[in-house]
């Protein structure tokens, strides 16, 4: 795998470039009322958001399952209840370190 391709795979995966990375505080919550709106992409199955900068993103499934792969464990079938959260994403300057999957609170 190409320097290329691990850069088109974390662009897929986090959704935006590495340049210009925001400076994360932490602490970040996510919005229910976001998390439970329809999804935008049309190969995204659920939302990742970031507790480091408070960046949503949209996983394909693939993207998802890359994921569950880095936490250690198995995605649902049906993940239109859940999201997942990460102390730090591609977009900001937090160490990434964990992933967890939750059911969004409607
Ligand atoms: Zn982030």
């Amino acid at each position: 795998m190409s320097w290329d391709d691990d850069r088109m795979i974390d662009a897929k995966l986090f959704g935006c470039a590495k340049a210009a990375k925001i400076h994360a505080t932490g602490g970040y919550r996510p919005d229910p009322v976001e998390l439970s709106d329809p999804l935008e992409w049309n190969r995204g199955v659920i939302r990742e958001f970031c507790s480091g900068c408070g960046s949503l993103f949209e996983l394909c499934r693939s993207g998802a399952a890359a994921m569950g792969e880095l936490g250690g464990f198995q995605l649902p079938d049906d993940l239109s209840d859940r999201y997942l959260v990460v102390d730090g994403c591609s977009c900001c300057d937090a160490v990434f370190t964990s992933v967890s999957l939750k059911r969004i609170k409607s």
